[in-house]
């Protein structure tokens, strides 16, 4: 299995940007997937014209409704889009999103049809505590659907995200074994199965070992996938 380059734009990307989808499209590269602001998913799917998959950063929990400002599963479904990501930290601290929120809002991108990248991660208190396993129990407890197709678990320490600083990789290593356990103790076999993503300033010089970790089946970047030689650089690091 090809390891996965998850590019995750976050608020930034205007009209002129596409280029830079275009470009990794252009490129060959294999498992290549971009979350770009919702602004640009309608022009994004058409320039990577399958090549780069097209996904969102969020969806509402519910299909259509009175939520003003909210893009539902279904919305991102409609446009091409064939991934969601939820879960992220900056949507838990900026929008108090909880474990059942994120559930919802997976089993909604599920219903839809969409792969969903569900992130999980430790606070730099929590990990100094100690309490970086219990954490990561405790948010897939109250997260994972029902059923383990179409789930992508993404890693995300909170404290490395857009800081430069990326935990050891024994750290990275250990992170990724007790979230198989648990998935598996959750799926059963079906758990063997779901790829774990690690994410935390990921960048061209640290892609090649953090990506050599043992269950490290990809990695979702912010910062440095918003241009394509970076993104691309990324990618051409996996073994
Ligand atoms: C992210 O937004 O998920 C992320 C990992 O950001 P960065 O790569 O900038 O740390």
């Amino acid at each position: 299995m090809p390891a996965l380059i998850v590019g995750n734009w976050k608020m930034n990307g205007l009209g002129e940007d596409i280029a830079e989808i275009a470009a990794m499209a252009g490129s060959g590269a294999r498992s290549v997937w971009i979350a770009p602001p919702f602004t640009l998913v309608d022009r994004a799917v058409i320039v990577s014209a399958g090549a780069v998959k097209i996904g969102g950063q969020d969806c509402h929990a519910k299909d259509k409704g009175a939520h003003t400002g909210c893009v539902s599963a279904a919305m991102l479904a409609d446009l091409g889009a064939t991934f969601v990501i939820v879960g992220h930290s900056e949507r838990r601290r900026d929008n108090g999103e909880g474990d059942a929120d994120v559930r919802a809002k997976v089993t909604a991108g599920r219903s839809a049809g969409l792969e969903v990248i569900l992130c999980i991660g430790e606070t730099r208190e929590q990990r100094d505590a100690g309490d970086t396993n219990a954490v990561l129990t405790a948010q897939l407890a109250g997260s994972l659907p029902d059923e383990a197709e179409g789930l992508i678990i993404a890693y995300e320490p909170v404290w490395a995200i857009g800081t430069g600083l990326v935990p050891t990789l024994d750290d990275v290593a250990a992170a990724h074994a007790h979230i198989r356990g648990r998935l598996v103790a959750r799926y059963g076999a079906a758990g063997h199965g779901i790829r774990i993503l690690y994410g935390g300033s990921v960048t061209p010089a640290n892609a090649a070992d953090l990506l050599g970790v043992a269950d490290v089946g990809g990695v979702l970047v912010g910062g440095a996938s918003l241009t394509a030689q970076s993104l691309l650089a990324i990618a051409a690091a996996a073994p």
